[in-house]
C-alpha cells in the first residue's frame, strides 16, 4: 500500500460513520486484550455471522465475513444457525485459565465451542441440549466452557448456536472467581417474579372458591401459565431441575395458555356476553385464534412458536381496542385495566421485537414479557380490589333495600307483607310438629277522634307508641307488624289461646296507663281493643285465623272497648 493509498483509506475511515461499519466487508472484529489475571468481560465487542444454509462447514465458516456487535445478539426467526467469533489475547506471561458464559444456553438447541490459534482448530465441544453426555458444559441452566490461553498467546474462540426458534444468546468470559459468582447469582430475578405472581395466584384462587366469581379462577389460571412461561423462557425451571432441549419446547404452549386465560378474564370482568356484544365477539374470535395455534402446536410446536409474536401482537391489538371502547363507554374498570394492560403491552412489545431481533439486547427487552406480566398482574389485583369493594357495596345496598321495602317507615315494624311471609313461613315448619300457634289483632279505640280532635301529628305519636308497647312487651319468638293504618297483628309460635290472652292484657294495660303530653294543660290518652285466635293445627290457614282474630276484635269493640277477647265459634 502506497503512502497516498494508506491516507486515503484511513480518510474513509474517519468520514464513514461507525454504525455503517457492519456494512462494510472488511470491518475487523476487535480483539480482547487480556492484562493481568482478573477476567470479568461482560460487555465486550465479538462478532457474528448467520449461516442461512444451517449446514455450513467450519472451514467455510471461518472464510466468510463475521458482523461486529456486542456480545449478545437477538436475530429473529431467520437466523437459526448462527455463529459467534470472539478474539482474545493474554498479553500476561503466565497462562490464563477463562470460563465463557452463556446464561440463555437453555433456551436454545445446540452450542458448540471452536478454539482456534494461528488460523488452526486447535479443540472442539458440543453441546447439544437433547443429549445427555454433552451435558457436562451445561451448569443449571447455563453453558460454561473452560478456556486456557497460553502465556503471550492469540486465540479465536467460534461458538455455534442453533436454535429451536428464536435466536438470541449472551456471552460472557470470566475468571474462575467471577465465574462462581455469575452462576450463583442467576435466577434470583426470576425466582421474585414468579414468587410475586404465585402469591397472587393463591390470593386469586381463594377469592374464586369464597366468591365463585369465575374472574378469579381465570386470573389464577392467567397467572399459573404466566408464571410457569417466565420460569421456562427465563429459564428458572432450567436452573431448578436441569431441563432443556426439545423436551421443553412443548412446554411453551403455556405461553399460549397465558392470553387465553386473560381474554377469559376481561370476558368476566367487563361482562361483555350481557352487555357488550361487539366486544364480546371481538374476544372470542382473539380466543379461537389463539386456542387453534395451541392445538396446533400440540403437533408441530415449532411452527406454533414462530407464530406467536405475530398472534401477540394480534392479542394486544383486539384486547387494547376492547379496553379502549369500555373506557369511552365509561366502564368503571377499564382505566385500571387500561393501565394495567398497557404497561404489559407496553413491555410485551419490546419483547416481541426483542424475540424478532428488532430492538437491542437488554434487560427490559429481553425480559419483557415477565415484567409486563408482573406489573399487570399488580395494578389488575387493584380492579380485583375495586370488583370486591363494589360486590360489597351491592351487598350492603341489598340488604337496605330489603329492610326498606319489609318495614313499615312510621314506626320501623315490619309491614304486612313482610309479616304474612315470615307468619306463613313459621306455619309451613310447624306443619309436621303441629304445636299451638295464636294469632292477635289490636286497633286503637276511637283512633277518628284523637286525630280529629289533636291533628295527624299527635295521631301518629300514638301509633308510635302503641309499636314501642309491642316491642317491649312481645317476646322473641313473637312476629308483630303493623297490619294497616291504626291495626297491629302478632303471631304467636308455641303459644296457647291462654298464654296469648295474657300478653294481650299485659300491652293492653300498659297503653291504659300511657299519657302523652300536647302542652302543659292537655294530655291525652287511648285504649286499645284486642282480639285473639288460635291457627287450626290441621289446616293452618294465615288468614282464616286473623278473621277469627277480627270476630274477637269486633266482640271487644262492641263490648266497650279497652279489652281482650278470644275468638269462640
Ligand atoms: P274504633 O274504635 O271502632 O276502631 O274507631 P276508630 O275511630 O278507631 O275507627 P277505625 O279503626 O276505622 O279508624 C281508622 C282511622 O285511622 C281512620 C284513619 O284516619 C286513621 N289512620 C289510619 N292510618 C293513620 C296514620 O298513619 N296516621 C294517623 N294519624 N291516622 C291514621
Ligand atoms: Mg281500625
Ligand atoms: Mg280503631
Amino acid at each position: 500500500m502506497t503512502a497516498s493509498c494508506r491516507f486515503t483509506f484511513r480518510l474513509m475511515m474517519l468520514i464513514f460513520p461507525f454504525w455503517l461499519m457492519p456494512s462494510l466487508t472488511f470491518a475487523a472484529i476487535p480483539t480482547l486484550v487480556i492484562e493481568g489475571d482478573t477476567v470479568k468481560l461482560e460487555q465486550f465487542q465479538m462478532g457474528y455471522f448467520v449461516d442461512s444454509t444451517e449446514k455450513m462447514s467450519f472451514p467455510e465458516v471461518q472464510r466468510q465475513d463475521f458482523q461486529p456487535s456486542s456480545n449478545s445478539v437477538s436475530l429473529g426467526l431467520e437466523a437459526k444457525t448462527t455463529w459467534a467469533q470472539i478474539k482474545l489475547e493474554n498479553v500476561n506471561s503466565t497462562a490464563l485459565k477463562l470460563y465463557l458464559h452463556d446464561p440463555y444456553a437453555y433456551h436454545n438447541h445446540i452450542l458448540e465451542l471452536y478454539e482456534v490459534v494461528d488460523g488452526k482448530l486447535t479443540r472442539q465441544r458440543i453441546l447439544d441440549m437433547d443429549r445427555k453426555e454433552t451435558q457436562q458444559w451445561m451448569y443449571r441452566g447455563s453453558a460454561v466452557f473452560d478456556i486456557t490461553l497460553p502465556p503471550k498467546s492469540h486465540k479465536t474462540l467460534y461458538i455455534r448456536s442453533v436454535s429451536s426458534s428464536h435466536q438470541w444468546f449472551s456471552l460472557s468470559l470470566y475468571d474462575e472467581d467471577d465465574s462462581k459468582r455469575a452462576l450463583l447469582t442467576l435466577f434470583t430475578d426470576i425466582a421474585l417474579l414468579v414468587g410475586v405472581l404465585l402469591a397472587l395466584m393463591v390470593y386469586n384462587l381463594l377469592l374464586f372458591l369464597s366468591s365463585r366469581l369465575r374472574e378469579h379462577f381465570f386470573y389464577a389460571c392467567y397467572l399459573v401459565s404466566g408464571g410457569f412461561w417466565i420460569a421456562l423462557t427465563y429459564g428458572l425451571l432450567g436452573n431448578l431441575f436441569d431441563v432443556y432441549g426439545t423436551m421443553t419446547l412443548k412446554w411453551h404452549l403455556s405461553l399460549g395458555a397465558m392470553p387465553i386465560f386473560l381474554l377469559l378474564f376481561m370476558i368476566h370482568i367487563f361482562e361483555t356476553k350481557k352487555k357488550y356484544p361487539i366486544e364480546h365477539w371481538a374476544l372470542l374470535l382473539n380466543i379461537s385464534l389463539l386456542v387453534a395455534n395451541a392445538i396446533y402446536g400440540l403437533f408441530d410446536i415449532v411452527t406454533a412458536l414462530s407464530y406467536s409474536s405475530t398472534l401477540a401482537a394480534i392479542m394486544m391489538i383486539i384486547s387494547l381496542s376492547v379496553t379502549l371502547s369500555m373506557l369511552i363507554r365509561k366502564h368503571p374498570m377499564a382505566l385500571f385495566f387500561l393501565l394495567g394492560h398497557g404497561l404489559f403491552v407496553f413491555f410485551s412489545s419490546l419483547s416481541v421485537l426483542f424475540y424478532k431481533g428488532m430492538v437491542e439486547f437488554n434487560y427490559i427487552n429481553s425480559h419483557g414479557v415477565g415484567i409486563g406480566i408482573m406489573v399487570e398482574a399488580l395494578v389488575l389485583s387493584l380492579i380485583i380490589a375495586y370488583r370486591i369493594r363494589m360486590l360489597e357495596n351491592l351487598k350492603v345496598a341489598q340488604v337496605e333495600l330489603k329492610l326498606l321495602a319489609s318495614t313499615d317507615s312510621l314506626t320501623q315494624l315490619f309491614n304486612r307483607r313482610h309479616f304474612s311471609n315470615e307468619a306463613n313461613a313459621i306455619l309451613e315448619k310447624n306443619q309436621r310438629a303441629k304445636e299451638a300457634i295464636t294469632v292477635t289483632v289490636l286497633d286503637i279505640d276511637f283512633f277518628k277522634k284523637i286525630n280529629d280532635a289533636y291533628g295527624h301529628g299527635l295521631g301518629d305519636k300514638v301509633i308510635i307508641r302503641v309499636a314501642d308497647a309491642l316491642r317491649a312487651q312481645c317476646r322473641r319468638q313473637d312476629i308483630f307488624a303493623r297490619y294497616g293504618g291504626e291495626e297491629f297483628v302478632i303471631l304467636m309460635p308455641n303459644t296457647y289461646l291462654n298464654e296469648a290472652y295474657t300478653l294481650a292484657e299485659r300491652i293492653r294495660q300498659e297503653l291504659e296507663n300511657v299519657v302523652i303530653p300536647i302542652d302543659q294543660q292537655q294530655s291525652v290518652s287511648f285504649t286499645v281493643s284486642i282480639g285473639i285466635a288460635e291457627v287450626d293445627a290441621e289446616t293452618p290457614d294465615l288468614q282464616a285465623a286473623i278473621n277469627r282474630a277480627d270476630k274477637a276484635l269486633y266482640k271487644a269493640k262492641n263490648n266497650g272497648r279497652n279489652q281482650s277477647q278470644r275468638f269462640s265459634p
